[in-house]
């Protein structure tokens, strides 16, 4: 669906690439969807000692990934510490990935599959340890860090490792940790899963919050509202999509604030004329079909994270920019013709704190300015000089901060959820039997 008026453009607003689906799931629903590969997987603009550059890393990578890598760091060092790096973790995704599509194992099964050195490194301290021994340079370290950081707020060093399953979740699907366009937009992966589900006898009973209710010892009831009326349905096994923090309210267990998930991501999605130029002199068709690195260079992570936890909007905004048009044209329509593209920021470290209360308003300003600035920056061309305008008149722009991505409407999501639900169902959610039992490579969203 386009945000902006009269413009046929079919923009995934909020998610956008895909890796995390199995292909054997895929195979086995018969999903009518294509998936295409970015030919660039990330370039990250920089200014060192005066100089504008660029680190490109391709897909497939060739020479000039290797070359671009000795530019910003002078040698080979950093290059080969990436490839070690990239070949073990393909190691651990090849023993992870598998796991999505059988019954869930235990810790122990899945460590002894690996080489306990890659186990250390990725999954039982913080990433940031790791980060720091395997590379020196400020802005290769940014760029592995990102993977860590993208849909969770946390320092690299939290000791709580939930860096630790974003970083997972982001380098094991398929085992190759590969994210790819689907074709079409997002939408045109629900449209496959429900077309699939339809085939499969799926039957509606959406539109209304559900609670599930205790039946017999082998029995449960959903109850839920229609708009109508109370609508219910006992069955032998209840499958919930909800969040783990929602299903304990869904099973009675009550609202706990203190452990209320937050999201930390502002998203700007923009229909530009044409696409911002580089400092650098990369041609942008290649720097913007793949992950476009922004602010965030490692010690730029940890301080945005520090001044966010702080309850300040980060000085220099860590985000990642990427043009879909590039690698998919036929969600253009006709403007394809015209030479326009649509580009997507997602910001990391914006707690949705930032932007409650009085301040709020003025936050997500200040957020969305330093995310897309008006003024020319440093490394890429003023994004908002090539904003395209709008059948109204206004410019191509659409800024979420994290409320705004559950408050859509027609959601049911957290901010409608039942105050007082029923009674339980059956056993308790327990926690995952190892850290990377619920977890998700590189150039992804
Ligand atoms: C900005 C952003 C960009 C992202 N980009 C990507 C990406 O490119 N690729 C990717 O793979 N992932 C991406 N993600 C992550 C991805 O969106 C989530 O991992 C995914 O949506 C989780 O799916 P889910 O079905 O588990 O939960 P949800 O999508 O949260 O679905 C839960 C559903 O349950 C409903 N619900 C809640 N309470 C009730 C109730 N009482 N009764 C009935 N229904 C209820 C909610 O309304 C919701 O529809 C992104 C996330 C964000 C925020």
């Amino acid at each position: 669906m386009s945000p902006f008026a009269g413009m046929p453009a079919r923009l995934s607003r909020y998610s956008y690439l895909v890796s995390l689906m199995p292909e054997q799931l895929m195979a086995d629903l018969e999903l009518d969807v294509t998936l295409v590969s970015r030919t660039t997987a990330s370039y990250t603009p920089y200014t060192r000692d005066g100089r504008s550059g660029g680190l490109l890393v391709e897909r497939p990578e060739g020479e000039p990934t290797r070359e671009s890598f000795a530019a910003l760091t002078g040698s080979d060092r950093e290059y080969g510490a990436r490839r070690e790096f990239y070949a073990d973790m393909t190691d651990l995704a090849h023993a992870v990935a598998p796991t999505l599509m059988s019954p869930l194992p235990l810790e122990r099964e899945l460590r002894e599959a690996v080489d306990p050195g890659i186990w250390r490194d990725v999954v039982t301290r913080p990433p940031g340890q790791t980060i720091e021994e395997r590379f020196l340079d400020d802005t290769v370290r940014g760029v592995v860090a990102t993977d860590a950081l993208i849909g969770t707020f946390a320092s690299m060093h939290d000791p709580s490792l939930v860096q630790n399953r974003c970083f997972l979740y982001h380098l094991i699907g398929n085992g190759t940790g590969e994210w790819r366009v689907p074709v079409g937009g997002m939408g045109a992966v629900t449209d496959a899963l429900a077309r699939a589900a339809t085939r499969c006898g799926r039957r509606d009973r959406h539109r209304g919050r559900r609670q599930p209710d205790r039946g017999g010892s082998d029995s449960a009831t959903v109850v839920w509202h229609d708009g109508s009326s109370e609508q219910s349905l006992t069955c032998r096994r209840v499958l919930s999509g909800v969040a783990p923090w929602v299903l304990r309210i869904l099973l009675g267990e009550g609202e706990d604030d203190a452990t209320k998930p937050e999201g930390a991501q502002l998203k700007i999605n923009f229909l530009l004329d044409r696409l911002p130029s580089l400092r650098s002199g990369a041609d942008p068709a290649v720097a913007f079909a793949g992950t476009l690195h922004l602010g965030e260079d490692y010690t730029q992570l940890e301080a945005a994270y520090t001044e966010a936890s702080a309850g300040q909007v980060p000085t220099t905004m860590p985000g990642e920019v990427y043009c879909h048009s590039l690698s998919d044209p036929s969600i253009l329509g006709p403007l394809a013709e015209q030479g326009a593209h649509t580009l997507t920021y997602f910001g990391l470290h914006t707690p949705a704190s930032l932007f409650e209360g009085q301040g709020g308003a003025a936050a997500k300003d200040l957020a969305v300015e330093r995310g897309s600035p008006r003024s020319t920056s440093t490394r890429v061309g003023s994004i908002r000089d090539c904003i395209a305008t709008d059948a109204d008149g206004n410019p191509c722009i659409e800024a979420k901060v994290p409320q705004g991505h559950r408050t859509r409407p027609g959601d049911a999501g957290r901010a409608h959820l039942p105050r007082r639900p029923r009674l339980a169902v059956g056993a308790q959610p327990g926690p995952p039997r190892h850290p990377g039992a619920a977890m998700g490579r590189r150039d992804r969203p």
